[in-house]
């Protein structure tokens, strides 16, 4: 190995079709989990990866559209048809990547999608120091019994056993070499294919924590898991106002919460003054204390004239997601006399849970008069206020926050007792 870069890129394998897992209409790796697709998850832990320079995904090929729906907002994933078995859909997986061969290929199953970091980083540093291959692996702790077939019950030792994982790494011309020379079988994992020939194989350890979800009740688990890793849970807030004017030209209409609402004044504004979404950008990027939307999308700038305001709120949900960050609720007021908002609520829901992937009963939205009273009661404007709970995990940033030392300042300014 010289001392250039290696190009490492992952195989993530999505084409089962889940036999154990119950409810067959919903696959396990399009199953939402924490609002996000399983699937989304592993391939946003390897793509936090700097070392991970291409994605691939292997999936059932009627399952496209699941899978165009999870990735949605990537576009540097290539998407590719499996086989019958897992072993098939891997082995087609390693061809598409042969097309510009790199160095290494993590191999990883769509229904880990606990992987952490720091266990992408011991399998990459483990080939990266001459290991053909790296094989997270947890000794087998439980005690193992055999049933015999008529059913008599032996305990087996568990001496020298070990329970593997994925992602599996390997040096990719020869993980694909023994893919090819033994296409014909039909093996579970891929450091099988070495065992084929006597490779040598490296374990390296493996986390708890990287569960594969197998039944129901392991979406549950992985659940636990991620939210005990995003613990640091943050609220943000937004408000809004924008005047409701007669509209200047027939194009312009009165949107709210993402909806057109037939009215006979529109909101005047730069963008489509869409004061609801408005709201819940802000609160958003409050979440983040990345500014407010109007250093986003400046009202100067002419890229943003008439734009549709879902965009500027998928923007927030991004920036947010890009920090590892999960939205778990947002709750829209919109504060006006007229038009009613009651007949649009649940229309305004639906848009707002489709912009942010949210599932409906984590969407709310309310409305409110001000009796009168004001520039909302003089029909002037509408106002809008939204408030948004997240999760993120805990940065390293925070820790050191918490460890500021004394300044010199603070030691000369401090009384003696
Ligand atoms: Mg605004």
């Amino acid at each position: 190995m010289t001392n250039k870069k290696p190009h490492i890129a992952a195989l993530i394998v999505a084409a089962g079709s889940g036999t154990r897992f119950g409810d067959a209409s919903v696959p396990k790796q399009y199953t939402p989990l924490l609002g996000r697709p399983v699937l989304r998850w592993s391939v946003d832990r390897l793509r936090s990866c700097k070392d991970i320079a291409q994605i691939c995904i292997v999936i059932q090929p009627e399952h496209k559209t699941r899978c165009q729906a999870a990735l949605t907002g990537l576009d540097d994933i290539q998407i590719v048809d499996g086989g019958a078995t897992r072993q098939q859909s891997v082995r087609k997986g390693l061809e598409a990547l042969a097309k510009q061969p790199p160095d290494f290929v993590l191999i990883h199953d769509a229904a880990r999608p606990c992987v952490t970091d720091a266990l992408i980083d011991h399998v990459i540093q483990s080939l990266v120091a001459g290991n053909d291959s790296a094989i997270p692996a947890m000794p087998v702790t439980d005690t193992l019994k055999k049933v015999d077939r008529s059913g008599k019950v032996i305990t087996h030792s568990r001496e020298g056993l070990f329970a593997v994982q994925t992602p599996q790494g390997f040096s990719f011309g020869k993980i694909l070499a023994q893919h090819q020379a033994h296409a014909h079988e039909n093996l579970t994992d891929d450091a099988a294919l070495f065992e084929c020939d006597s490779l040598p194989i490296q374990m390296v350890n493996g986390i708890r924590d990287n569960i594969k979800i197998t039944y129901p009740e392991d979406i549950d688990a992985a659940a636990g898991i991620l939210s005990l890793a995003c613990g640091d849970i943050r609220t943000g807030k937004g408000y809004d106002v924008h005047r409701l004017v007669p509209p200047r030209d027939d194009a312009r209409q009165l949107i709210i919460g993402g909806i057109v609402i037939p009215h006979d004044k529109v909101l005047d504004g730069h963008s489509d003054a869409d004061v609801g979404l408005h709201a819940i950008t802000d609160a958003l990027l409050g979440t983040i204390c990345d500014g407010d939307i109007g250093m986003h999308f400046s009202p100067k700038d002419m890229r943003w004239k008439g734009a549709d305001s879902g965009m500027f709120l998928q923007h927030a949900a991004q920036l947010l997601a890009a920090q590892g960050g999960l939205l778990m609720h947002a709750d829209l007021t919109i504060i006006c006399e007229t038009p009613k908002i009651g007949p649009h609520r649940d229309a305004m829901r639906k848009r707002i849970a489709e912009l942010l992937h949210l599932p409906l009963n984590r969407v709310s939205v309310k409305a409110t008069t001000t009796e009168g009273l004001g520039f909302t009661g003089r029909g002037e404007g509408i106002a809008a206020e939204a408030v948004v709970t997240v999760r993120l995990p805990f940065a390293t940033s925070y820790t050191a926050a918490q460890n500021i030392q004394p300044s010199d300042d603070a030691k000369i300014t401090r009384i003696a007792p």
